[in-house]
């Protein structure tokens, strides 16, 4: 199976070590000399490390997927539709491995290993519907003789950069829908976790994917810049921080490539004094504190409309937390395991001390949790803020942790300008038992996703992802319809059969229906 052979050990030195290596041309592969540590981060050691790709090694990456393009553009999209299928099928038999893989790297706990696989299974399912989905347009006799069709025709060559947070299911965001719509690709994933995406592509492979339709380099920025201009690449799909998905926005842009950029979110969630509360307390732990907060829709800041709903909400959530157990991704029942890296950790107990220094109440302090047996690993309890105001840092920034803020307002009026005046705009959602008030919510506010007593409104499958503001740059969202018109480009064709006989005159005007 693909995890011991992508996994090489060093040998030589005798040592534990092993190497996450590259994908190219349908074949593990070195190149780049540079290495990066991927900690175990329930312990804190280093587990393994992984191939920095250099230009030269992207390069070879970016010949493959070309020389891969024309035989699998012009390979049928119910054949393409299914290798994806038999893909799917591998993928539904090696979940384990996948979680396994990505709790080991990544630290989020089994459970939820498991839903961001399950969720990535779905992407794979609505890509194996391509062929209906690029079924274009037609329409008859627009003028004497004349049909016009447009089609949707596949770009080439695609790259996709992805985060550390969710390393299976983002990747599975992008390539299965590109490949489907005849595309061939070059995958960058984090580096801090490669490992998950690197097995899942080896198990396209082996569901008869043809060598270098699917590539995988590992690297840093190094690799990313040479993917932006490189000019054989039609298309970039990023996921991650906002800087950076500005930079990666501008930069392919500007080499004449089509970009979309995910990018970072401060999500709020408004809770009205007629929310069920006890349900809303259970709904934000989840949204708050599951993969450490370390999800670009973990609800990071509540909004609490009146103070009677705001001492409600905190009295609920303080003993919900302190019911929390916290520990490695692989433990018993474990409802949260630690942040990825020792430096987001670092980040993270930061921006606690700046929120403190700022004036917030730190209601919970989950800088006190104490694990004896994971003395090294990257923990830190879960976190609660009251008394937050707009201008704090820990309102402002994404902080990517465990950390939940609290800030009191008025009116739903009051609730809906802040978050409109924050610069994220990826999801937010509404507790409330009120139709009207959830329906004007839903209406009015400058956000991509909303949910009404729906903490992470993630959309399905069928449907596309995208936030709004400094979340996405670009005009397409990840997966769904839109992935299938990012992927492709629209040709159309005019196309004339004059009747036996007919003469027309020549015609110097432009053509119309005057
Ligand atoms: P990141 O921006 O640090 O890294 C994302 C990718 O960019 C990685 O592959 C990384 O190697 C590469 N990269 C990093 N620095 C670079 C540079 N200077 N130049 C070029 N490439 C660079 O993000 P992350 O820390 O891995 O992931 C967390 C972030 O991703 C959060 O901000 C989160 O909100 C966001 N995210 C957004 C979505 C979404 O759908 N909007 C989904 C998941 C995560």
């Amino acid at each position: 199976m693909p995890s011991t052979t992508l996994l090489k050990s060093k040998g030589a030195s005798g040592a534990a070590e092993q190497t996450v290596q590259h994908l190219i041309r349908g074949r593990r592969s070195g190149g780049g000399g540079r290495t990066a540590p991927v900690y175990d981060p329930a312990t804190g050691a280093i587990a393994r490390e992984v191939l920095l790709a250099d230009k030269d090694t992207v390069k070879a990456a970016v010949s493959a997927a070309q020389e891969a393009f024309p035989a699998w553009r012009a390979t049928a999209p119910l054949k393409r539709a299914r290798v994806l299928a038999g893909f799917q099928r591998l993928l539904e038999a090696h979940q384990d491995e996948v979680c396994a893989l990505v709790t080991a790297e990544q630290g989020k706990v089994l459970a939820d290993s498991r839903g961001e696989v399950q969720r990535g299974i779905e992407n794979v399912e609505f890509a194996t519907y391509a062929p209906q989905l690029l079924k274009g347009e037609h329409s008859c006799h627009v003028g004497p003789g004349i049909d016009t069709w447009s089609e949707f025709q596949p770009l080439g060559v695609c790259a996709g950069i992805t985060p550390f947070n969710f390393p299976a299911m983002v990747p599975l965001w992008m390539w299965p829908m590109a490949l489907a719509c005849g595309n061939t690709f070059v995958l960058k994933p984090s580096e801090r976790d490669p490992s998950a995406a690197l097995y899942v592509a080896e198990l396209a492979l082996q569901a008869g994917l043809p060598p270098g339709v699917l590539n995988v380099v590992n690297g840093d920025k190094e690799a990313v810049d040479a993917l932006l201009t490189d000019p054989r690449i039609q298309a970039v799909s990023f996921v991650g921080s906002t800087p950076i998905a500005q930079y990666v926005y501008a930069r392919g842009s500007a080499e004449g490539k089509r970009v979309q950029a995910l990018g970072g979110a401060k999500n709020h969630a408004v809770v009205m004094p007629d929310a069920d509360m006890a349900g809303t307390v259970r709904a934000l732990m989840g949204a708050a504190f599951g993969t450490c907060g370390e999800r670009c829709m973990a609800i990071s800041v509540a909004v609490a409309v009146g103070d009677e709903t705001a001492a409600a909400l905190i009295d609920g959530l303080k003993a919900e937390m302190a019911r929390m157990k916290v520990g490695p991704g692989t433990g018993d029942r474990c409802d949260m395991g630690p942040l990825v890296t020792r430096a987001q950790l670092d980040k993270v107990r930061d921006y606690i001390d700046q929120g403190v220094a700022q004036g917030a109440s730190l209601v919970v302090d989950g800088r006190k949790l104490e694990l004896p047996a994971n003395r090294d690993g990257f923990f830190l309890g879960p976190c609660l803020f009251d008394h937050v105001k707009p201008d704090m840092q820990i309102y402002q920034d994404e902080i990517f942790g465990p950390v939940l803020c609290v800030v009191r307002v008025s009116s739903l009026g009051d609730a809906m300008a802040l978050i409109d005046a924050h610069p994220y705009g990826n999801g937010t959602c509404i507790f409330t038992r009120d139709g009207e008030s959830a329906r004007y919510f839903a209406a009015e506010i400058q956000i991509g996703m909303v949910g009404i007593n729906v903490p992470l409104p993630v959309p399905v499958a069928y449907h596309s992802f995208g936030g709004w503001k400094r979340s996405l740059f670009g005009d397409l969202g990840a997966y769904g319809p839109d992935a299938v018109r990012f992927y492709t480009r629209r040709k159309t064709i005019t196309e004339r059969w004059p009747a036996a006989g007919a003469r027309e005159g020549t015609a110097f005007s432009f053509p119309s229906h005057q």
